[in-house]
């Protein structure tokens, strides 16, 4: 048993014994998905936005292309834009830690960001730049389908719901994801964690807050 794992888990008040019986999947593993294929050719060199001046790569997206759980960031960031992946880093394997809690793997879920390039000096994206990107995510959650879609901050939060609230005002609701009425949930984003470690128990509230949803709905994250 990984210790740091533990040590992670136990902060946010989770049992080994939970550990002990999360299940690892590994039918995802080879799922590829032609629409989202037609999507990351459309993407390619795009410029329709002033984020394509400087960035290195286009982060599209990665994970199992026909997963249930969507996971949506905000931007990439220097990390990201210099390997092309979303979620690498600090954030990326804190965000590894997250979903193993909920009993997944990085493999099981897919993950993208509101926009597919970086903004300079990791200022938030504008909200020109996630309207131009829009059309890209609202295709990829097309062609993915996902069961739920889990938002990471407040900032991709306010944007994707065009509202403007606090963290407080997102935890433990569901909020219906445009026209596709596909269930979407906030959680605080990574990056936050690492500044703010005493959140971690609110963290894990908000998994349990989703798995009591699933199970009302006869669903799960696995
Ligand atoms: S952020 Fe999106 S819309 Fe803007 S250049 Fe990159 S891929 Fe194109």
């Amino acid at each position: 048993m990984n210790h740091k794992k533990i040590r992670y888990l136990a902060e946010m008040g989770v049992e080994a014994f939970w550990y002990k019986n999360s299940r690892h999947l590994s039918r995802f593993e080879e799922n590829n998905n032609s629409k989202l294929d037609d999507v990351k050719r459309e993407i390619d060199n795009c410029e329709r936005c002033d984020l394509s001046e400087n960035r290195g790569s286009i982060v599209f997206g990665s994970g199992d292309e026909k997963s249930r759980v969507m996971i949506i960031g905000e931007a990439p960031g220097k990390d990201e834009d210099a390997s092309g992946e979303p979620f690498v880093g600090r954030a990326g394997k804190l965000l590894d830690e997250i979903l193993f809690a909920m009993g997944l793997s990085r493999k099981e879920v897919y993950i993208t960001n509101t926009v597919k390039c970086r903004p300079p000096s990791n200022r938030n994206p504008n909200d020109d730049e996630i309207l131009s990107c829009s059309d890209f995510l609202d295709k990829q959650i097309d062609s993915i389908k996902p069961s739920i879609i889990i938002l990471l901050g407040k900032v991709a939060a306010n944007r994707m719901l065009g509202i403007n609230e606090s963290m407080a005002f997102f935890r433990k609701k569901v909020f219906d994801f445009g026209n596709t009425k596909i269930p979407l949930f906030v959680f605080y984003h990574p990056a936050y964690l690492l500044r703010s470690p005493s959140q971690k128990k609110n963290l894990w509230d908000d998994i349990n807050f989703i798995k009591g949803y699933l199970r009302k709905n006869g669903g799960s994250l696995n």
